[in-house]
């Protein structure tokens, strides 16, 4: 007799948006780039972002560079420093700020990062240094989606998300670009109940 394969059905479609009553309040996610970046990528991060986080998004341009954070041994720029500053400036209709740039981060014990975050906190960056890996010179659709998970992954732990063991949820800590690659521009139904929970707990503040 030939082995019955059970197909495995979700218990219920998983809502990929978060809390949907944020959308129509004042509080927004201020997308922004540092230094000349293409809107095309800007409009789509926007979307991607409004599309799992619920709150409306606004791109704004906050810091002109980030000269201040180089590290001139390393000549990389130091992400913490960069969220710093960044977190300082928001105003407080400004739920959370992710900053993208061009320039290579590093912080002190890792050789680079895509990306860094204040978890729980105001700010995080990606940087789109490294995310052209293998892919050449040309802009492709790779390329966005590894752009769009880091965004999603990084403002994922603004909103107090940790790392998760699922390889294909947009949490999923990447140490390579095949990594990036394997993982979804989704999260994982646990961590979308804790996302949800967590903007429940902003709203009540
Ligand atoms: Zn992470
Ligand atoms: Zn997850």
């Amino acid at each position: 007799m030939p082995k019955s394969k059970k197909k495995i059905k979700p218990i219920n479609s998983t809502p990929q948006t978060a809390a949907r009553q944020s959308i129509t309040r004042p509080e927004r996610i201020i997308i922004s780039p540092i230094g000349d970046q293409d809107p095309e990528l800007f409009r789509l991060i926007s979307r991607e972002i409004n599309r799992i986080f619920g709150y409306r998004t606004e791109i704004k341009p906050l810091l002109k560079d980030v000269d201040f954070a180089l590290d001139p041994s390393r000549n990389q720029h130091y992400s913490t420093s960069i969220l710093e500053k960044l977190a300082s400036m928001a105003s407080h209709q400004a739920i959370k700020i992710l900053a993208i740039t061009k320039v290579d981060l590093f912080i002190p014990i890792l050789t680079h990062v895509y990306g860094e975050a204040q978890l729980g906190g105001k700010a995080c960056i990606i940087s789109t240094h490294r995310l052209n890996e293998g892919l050449g010179a040309s802009v492709s659709k790779t390329f966005h989606q590894r752009v769009v998970k880091e965004a999603i992954h990084e403002l994922g732990h603004t909103f107090n998300l940790r790392h998760c063991r699922d390889h294909t949820c947009s949490m999923h800590y990447c140490r390579s670009i095949k990594d990036v690659d394997r993982k979804s521009d989704q999260l994982c139904r646990y961590c979308l109940v804790l996302l949800n929970d967590a903007i429940k707990r902003l709203a009540k503040k």
